[in-house]
């Protein structure tokens, strides 16, 4: 048990209490209709892009392979909607980067049915069966990350996992998505945590959820298996209390090692949604072609959350959600981890979980000035980091210093230092270029 948890708190040291905006919790999940077209990036993972084997002018249906993965660390792509393949070309993404995808032209007057899959026999098939069938559904992280799940299940054979955390506990502000899914698919997540644990070979699974979420705590209590398997527990609700590492030590008192993964202490950890997804797609053997997103914000008539199919453009979900406004930034993603969108015609990916629009007239100015040393950043760091230090490095340019003596790979981006920060300087920023060309020196 570790210090904090002794004084009846479970959480993790440092971290930040940003005001949460998450009123769209109370809202039922809505369907989004249809766009008029999709634009699917075939990379839609942290990994290789999927490769196509559809050409334009084929008709597909909604459910349909599209695109199959190249190599281990890739996932195949099936057709969000039945439509006419228009083309398969570079278009702009959120990063500001153009990326090959595949553009299919909606059949709106179709039904938009989902093709039947092979049914799934869960209790029958082996581990690597049914990590198979989790490759093979396109499955990812959808808490944002989108690292693909069957990677993550297979564990490496010097490891032995004791328990699966099922994160619930969606720190970021505004995003409701996981909490609505706790809320609307208890049994579909329980039978994705059942999945989970048999594809990891771990006897336990404890989802952690923020103090915030008291009532999927009360929903979900009554669903749980009498044989103690699956429990729950509540964290204190703090950012970023979802981060692997933190909800590791909030709920076990554990540390992941620097340069770790989990399994390196007997870990797997999962995001909810992800879960329930897989509990509720694999046994029907159908694959993942939509995804619910928090679409919220300033001067939105109808924000909420939203089942929107893969691929559907910002402009199409802004019009529906009764977007009013003009200067606005749009954010994919969360406030604090999100990426900024600079067009309406991005698409939504599987990583996609919000669409936030903010007022720029309310959000934070851009002026930068210099360090004052007041050493909030230290105080908030997570793990510990100098960002100061590493920032007044970043300004030098002295990358390589930043990743030998300053840990700066064990940034995680989680953006506390620079939310913070009262003199505006963008650290986060810093760090991820520093990353990037560190990366690109080693290659
Ligand atoms: S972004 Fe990196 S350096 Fe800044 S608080 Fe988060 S982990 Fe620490
Ligand atoms: S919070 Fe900003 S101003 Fe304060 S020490 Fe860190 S970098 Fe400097």
């Amino acid at each position: 048990m570790n210090f904090l948890q002794f004084f009846g708190k479970k959480t993790f040291s440092h971290g930040i209490h940003p005001p949460e905006y998450k009123e769209t919790h109370h809202q039922e999940t809505r369907r989004l209709p249809f766009p008029t077209q999709v634009i699917l990036l075939l990379g839609q993972s942290i990994g290789k892009p999927a490769t196509p084997i559809v050409h334009k002018g084929q008709q597909v249906e909604r459910g349909e392979l599209i695109a199959k993965a190249d190599g281990f660390v890739s996932v195949p792509l099936y057709a969000s909607v039945t439509g006419i393949i228009k083309g398969i070309e570079l278009v702009l993404t959120a990063r500001g980067t153009r990326e090959s995808a595949i553009i299919i032209e909606t059949a709106l007057s179709s039904g938009q049915r989902q093709l039947a899959g092979h049914q799934c026999d869960i209790e029958n098939l082996s581990r690597q069966d049914l990590i198979k069938a989790v490759w093979d559904m396109g499955m990812v992280g959808l808490g944002g990350a989108a690292f693909p799940t069957h990677v993550k299940m297979s564990i490496p054979k010097d490891c032995k996992i004791h328990t699966v955390l099922v994160n619930g506990c969606e720190c970021e502000p505004f995003l409701t998505t996981d909490h609505r899914v706790m809320l609307e698919q208890i049994n579909h997540l329980i039978r994705g945590i059942t999945i989970a644990l048999k594809c990891v070979d771990a006897p336990k699974a404890i989802i952690g959820i923020e103090s915030n979420k008291r009532d999927v705590l009360e929903a979900i209590k009554p669903h749980l298996p009498n044989d103690s398997s699956i429990t729950i527990e509540m964290v204190e609700t703090k950012y970023p209390q979802g981060a692997e590492k933190m909800l590791a030590t909030a709920l076990l008192g554990v540390e992941i090692p620097s340069k770790s993964l989990p399994s390196a202490i007997g870990l797997a950890i999962f995001n909810v949604t992800t879960l329930a997804e897989i509990g509720r797609l694999l046994p029907q053997g159908q694959a993942l072609i939509e995804r619910i997103v928090t679409v919220t914000g300033d001067d939105l008539e109808k924000p909420g959350n939203y089942q929107v199919p893969l691929g559907t453009p910002l402009g199409h979900i802004l019009d529906y959600a009764g977007f009013t406004g003009n200067e606005a930034e749009l954010i994919l993603g969360g406030p604090m981890m999100g990426m900024s969108a600079a067009s309406l015609d991005v698409p939504t990916t599987k990583g996609t979980g919000g669409v936030l629009v903010l007022d720029k007239r309310a959000t934070k100015g851009d002026d930068i000035m210099p360090c004052i040393k007041c050493s909030q950043c230290l105080q908030v760091c997570p793990i510990n980091l100098n960002p100061a230090e590493l920032g007044q490095l970043a300004a030098k340019r002295q990358y390589d210093v930043m990743e030998e003596k300053y840990n700066l790979n064990d940034c995680f981006d989680c953006g506390c230092c620079s939310y913070v920060c009262p003199s505006n300087i963008p650290l986060v920023q810093y760090f991820k270029i520093a990353k990037t060309l560190n990366r690109q020196r080693h290659q």
